[in-house]
């Protein structure tokens, strides 16, 4: 019910009847030129999945020896499973760099970064690009690093991110990648989950002119893990960094001296390849591990479909590498088809506004692929920031990460697109490995605020709490009906947790987002049955604020819900009520929202810490989140159903504060 009513408004904010046709020129140069290709591909992938990805897996990518079954799975036991390509062998490595080296190619850029001073650009083409990785490769094993061993990847936005992923990658270790945003407490929660021995950090890093002190927070996190012999330490900027004798070593000095020849190790197609947590909408991260051959395949194809790549495209993919997102589609998705890709050290807004159009420009950008929040940022900002620069060079523009409203998605698409580039919205999560639902570009009309329909062999359905499946336009949860080779292959090292968050009902993949799909197949995303807010397109764990403030000695509870924010999309609400006693004030409120910054990072940041003396709960003392929510919102007029409420007064005392907080 609460769902359904939740769907209908978020179905009216995002729903606009317009549909609009990709032009001609765009369609007739297209990859999938039309509606009637896209539905032959995808009847056929859905038909026949195992000749279907078998053919795809052989053309798209080079292995050393080939599978003895394409697809195995089981989405109904206790202990699903799922397996692409058992018994091939392949290097994830290899395909992203060494098969380019004999053609053309070898010489193309293949990374282009771009830092945040203006001036700090360096380009990789392959065959540079390979001899780093080499290197690197070197570098880890001369630490002792070996296949299967983890490796905690603490960096921001430069080269070496990339350079140290593929080098893990070519040794057959297991990169876990940390957003460089993350708190040391972060950090060291997902050093010790991980059981890694080694990190690659920076000294410091850039963020909007500011400089973040990375090896300070590593320095902290480390204090708590024992286990980690090595630290590797980038140095991005010139500045004093204090180095512990034994642990930390300089990049630069390993690397000077280190072998740029590496055999490339073969993988088994499900031996992992990476590790990457989730924001974490319960207080204990997730670890999603991805397997090689099936990830790889779809990161590669799905980047080549998505995208409609050509072989002279520049690529800009602005997701942080800290998220699936560059994961696949910064780093293993462009490398493995031989394309150009950008990495940008900085943000939309810094120096100016323009910086993303200073970009775009300076570098002919082809394609954009960005967040919803980035969008709604310089919609803000208004379109001059915009008009200064050619950014014809723009022929495609994508979107990931939430919702796209169908007045971001104008804006994004007239004013940046210039009414000339298609959008593909796409989305997926970090546990699909790639793109699951999107306007494939060229094929598919678009409907503003859609996601559009499934990609090759994806079988995505709505359902009803009963688990029958919804009518057209009925609001439900998206599930999918079987396996696709991007699937994450488990939890890292809790095997309960696979059955327990993705199959709670077996047969089905439970995706924990709700959907409805319209009478012309088309999926709307109406956001997450979960609690998970979307700051700015980081995902933030309402449970991971709560324990940090509950963390604070004062505290007696805290329950935290997202509100309506004009630029981050969703912003914090925390109610808390505090032990008996405490004197509550603005330094009180400017401490617990330091202690939040403190414990999970800057992004988390409260925007209102609304004191109160009780939280509604139900009779069984569950709290009432969706009152809160309401609460939170300002829409108070119309509460629905309170009757499981155990004390009705708290609601009215909660909605008198909230006026006056307002
Ligand atoms: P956690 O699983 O820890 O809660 P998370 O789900 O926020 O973290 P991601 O895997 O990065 O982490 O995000 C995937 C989610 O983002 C999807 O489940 C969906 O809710 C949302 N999302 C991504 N792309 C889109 C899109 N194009 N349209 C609508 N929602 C999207
Ligand atoms: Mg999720």
């Amino acid at each position: 019910m609460e769902h359904n009513t939740r769907a209908a408004f978020i179905r009216q904010m995002l729903k606009d009847e317009r549909t609009i046709e990709p032009s001609p020129e765009f369609s007739y140069k297209a990859l999938v030129k039309s509606r009637q290709d896209y539905d032959e591909l995808y009847r056929r992938s859905i038909d026949e999945p195992e000749a279907f990805w078998g053919q795809m897996a052989r053309e798209t990518l080079d292995w050393y020896r080939p599978w003895d079954a394409v697809e195995e799975y089981d989405f109904d036991s206790d202990k699903p499973f799922v397996r692409y390509f058992r018994g091939a062998e392949l290097n994830a490595s290899y395909n992203c760099l060494d098969r380019h080296l004999d053609g053309p190619r070898r010489n193309k850029a293949a990374l282009i970064w771009q830092g945040e001073p203006s001036e700090e650009v360096e380009v990789y083409t392959y065959q540079r690009l390979h001899r780093e990785v080499s290197k690197a490769a070197n570098v880890l094993k001369g630490l002792g690093v070996k296949k299967g061993d983890r490796v905690v990847l603490y960096l921001p936005m430069i080269p070496q991110l990339a350079i140290a992923m593929l080098a893990c990658a070519r040794i057959g270790a297991i990169h876990c990648v940390v957003f460089s945003g993350l708190s040391a407490e972060a950090l060291k929660d997902r050093i010790v989950d991980s059981g890694a021995s080694v990190v690659v950090t920076a000294n410091y890093g850039y963020r909007s002119g500011k400089i973040l002190q990375l090896k300070g927070i590593c320095d902290k996190a480390l204090e708590g893990c024992p286990q980690v012999k090595s630290c590797v330490v980038v140095r991005r900027i010139e500045k004093r960094t204090v180095m512990e004798a034994e642990r930390d070593l300089w990049w630069d000095d390993l690397m000077a001296g280190a072998s740029p020849v590496c055999e490339p190790e073969r993988m088994e197609s499900n031996d992992p390849l990476f590790v990457l947590y989730t924001s974490g909408s319960t207080a204990k991260p997730k670890g999603i591990v991805h397997g090689t051959g099936g990830y790889l395949l779809y990161a590669t194809l799905t980047m080549k479909y998505v995208f409609d790549l050509k072989e002279t495209d520049i690529y800009w993919c602005t997701a942080d590498v800290g998220w699936i997102t560059g994961h696949s589609y910064l780093v293993y998705g462009p490398l493995a088809n031989g394309a150009t890709s950008l990495m940008f050290e900085g943000v939309p807004s810094y120096p100016k506004h323009d910086r993303f159009w200073e970009v775009v420009e300076k570098f002919g950008v082809n394609i954009l692929y960005t967040a919803p929040t980035a969008v709604r940022a310089m919609m803000k900002e208004g379109e001059r920031w915009v008009n200064g620069h050619d950014i014809s060079s723009l022929r495609l523009l994508g979107s990931v990460g939430e919702p796209i409203t169908s007045k971001a998605w104008m804006w994004y698409y007239s004013a940046i697109g210039q009414g000339r580039c298609p959008i593909a919205d796409t989305w997926w999560q970090t546990e699909t490995g790639g793109v699951m639902i999107t306007s494939l570009p060229g094929a598919v009309d678009m409907k503003p605020g859609s996601a559009a329909l499934p990609f090759f062999g994806v079988a995505p359905q709505v359902l009803r709490p009963d688990g029958t499946e919804a009518a057209p336009n009925e609001g439900g949860t998206l599930v999918v009906s079987r396996p696709w080779p991007g699937m994450m292959l488990g939890v890292y090292q809790n095997e309960a947790a696979f059955k327990d968050v993705y199959f709670p009902v077996p047969g089905r993949y439970l995706t924990g987002d709700g959907a409805y799909r319209d009478e012309d197949g088309y999926f709307w995303i109406t956001g997450r049955i979960d609690d998970v807010i979307n700051v700015s397109g980081h995902r933030i764990g309402t449970a991971e604020v709560e324990s940090a403030l509950v963390s604070y000695l004062q505290v007696a509870e805290a329950a935290v819900v997202g509100c309506p924010h004009p630029v981050k999309g969703e912003g914090i609400y925390a109610y808390v009520t505090v032990k008996e006693g405490t004197v509550i004030n603005d330094d009180l409120r400017a401490k617990l929202v330091g202690h939040v910054r403190e414990s999970i990072g800057p992004i988390a940041t409260p925007d209102v810490i609304h004191f109160t003396a009780a939280l509604p709960k139900t009779r069984s003392g569950k709290i009432m989140r969706r009152i809160l929510r309401k609460i939170a919102a300002q829409e108070t007029e119309d509460l629905c159903d309170v009757s499981t409420l155990s004390e009705p007064s708290v609601v009215r005392d909660l909605i008198r504060e909230t006026k006056r907080l307002s």
